[in-house]
């Protein structure tokens, strides 16, 4: 039965938590599912309302086929309501209609649940109601709040829900995402996905102006310095600086340059690893040859200490030819 719920083994820990409240006939009055945007926040919400509502529930998992389950798989049973923004935000009305709804009799037996999607955006008065209803828990009714802000939810409601933390998607979901729906190349995806948490992250920084740039930028340094320090340090003098000016924008170029020389150690290792520049894999492979395990080391710490130098306000250029002198150093006590 497992098979019928992938979200089971994405959000092996989250559903665990959720299945032993469950179980133990512990079941809170309010959850608070809190994830980045593609984590599965309304699969985790539908599969515990399936467990809640399932007439014939196994193991602490939902049967999947009795009637109840089905109904809350097509979004048709009554005792299950979703709440959505109408418009910007989600407004007082809406949660007092709900709260109306929920006292109502003449809905079926049992728990009644109810969904608040995008629960960063109920408005004031919105939450206050729904805050009143919180603190007067009546009957077997659950509240499931779904957010990818939890900072933007109001402490007095965090307060009374059971806070569920969901993991972000994997990285290679994200990019299959990114490169169907967006239209970002593979390799534009992979790279974004190196430096973001998830997919809405990973999508504004890959459509920004600087990131094609910088990926470009990055990898004719490779390139200069593994021919020569001369070329390195006049790509720095001369390129470097004109795209990455500001501080944030040098450590994308750190960090980009960093992935790159962790996917000719992934390389080397013969990780399976997604890469971060999959278009460079031929590239990455000659250089492997060339270059031991230590050195890639020595190179990576370099990079990891400019890293740091970058937050003690170090002149930027000084700071990149400094590097490039490491790697080069590096490379020739070899
Ligand atoms: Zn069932």
């Amino acid at each position: 039965m497992e098979t019928e719920y992938p979200i089971v083994e994405r959000q092996h820990a989250a559903i665990a938590g959720l299945r032993a409240s469950f179980a133990s006939r512990r079941v809170a009055h309010a959850y608070l599912i809190e994830g980045v945007k593609g984590a599965g926040k309304e699969a985790v919400a539908r599969f515990f309302t399936q467990l809640l509502l399932c007439t014939e529930p196994a193991d602490a998992m939902p049967c999947g086929n009795c009637r109840n389950c089905r109904r809350i798989r097509e979004g048709n049973h009554p005792n299950v309501s979703d709440i959505r923004p109408d418009g910007q935000d989600i407004k007082k009305g809406q949660i007092a209609d709900l709260i109306y709804q929920l006292n109502k009799t003449g809905i079926e037996d049992g728990r009644k649940i109810y969904i608040i999607h995008e629960a960063e955006r109920m408005n004031a008065s919105a939450a206050n109601t729904l805050l009143k209803f919180l603190e007067e828990p009546e009957g077997e009714v659950t509240a499931i709040l779904l957010t990818d802000t939890l900072s933007a939810i109001l402490p007095t409601i965090r307060s009374r829900c059971l806070e569920i933390h969901l993991q972000p998607p994997p990285r290679e979901q994200v990019i299959e995402q990114l490169a169907g729906e967006d239209g970002l190349t593979r390799s534009m995806a992979s790279t974004a996905t190196m430096v973001t948490a998830g997919p809405e992250e990973a999508l504004e920084l890959a459509s920004g102006e600087l990131f094609g740039q910088a990926r470009k930028t990055v990898l004719k340094l490779v390139e200069a310095s593994e021919k020569n320090i001369q070329e390195a340090l006049l790509f720095i003098q001369t390129d470097w600086g004109l795209v990455f000016k500001e501080k944030d924008e040098a450590e994308l170029g750190l960090d980009l340059l960093l992935f790159a020389y962790r996917d000719i150690a992934a390389v080397k290792a013969g990780l399976g690893t997604v890469l971060a520049y999959p278009d460079q894999r031929d590239q990455w492979e000659q250089l492997a040859l060339r270059m031991t395990f230590g050195r890639l080391a020595d190179i990576l710490g370099a990079i990891l200490g400019a890293k740091r130098n970058l937050h003690s306000n170090m002149n930027r250029t000084l700071l990149m030819e400094q590097l490039v002198l490491n790697m080069q150093e590096v490379r020739h006590a070899l």
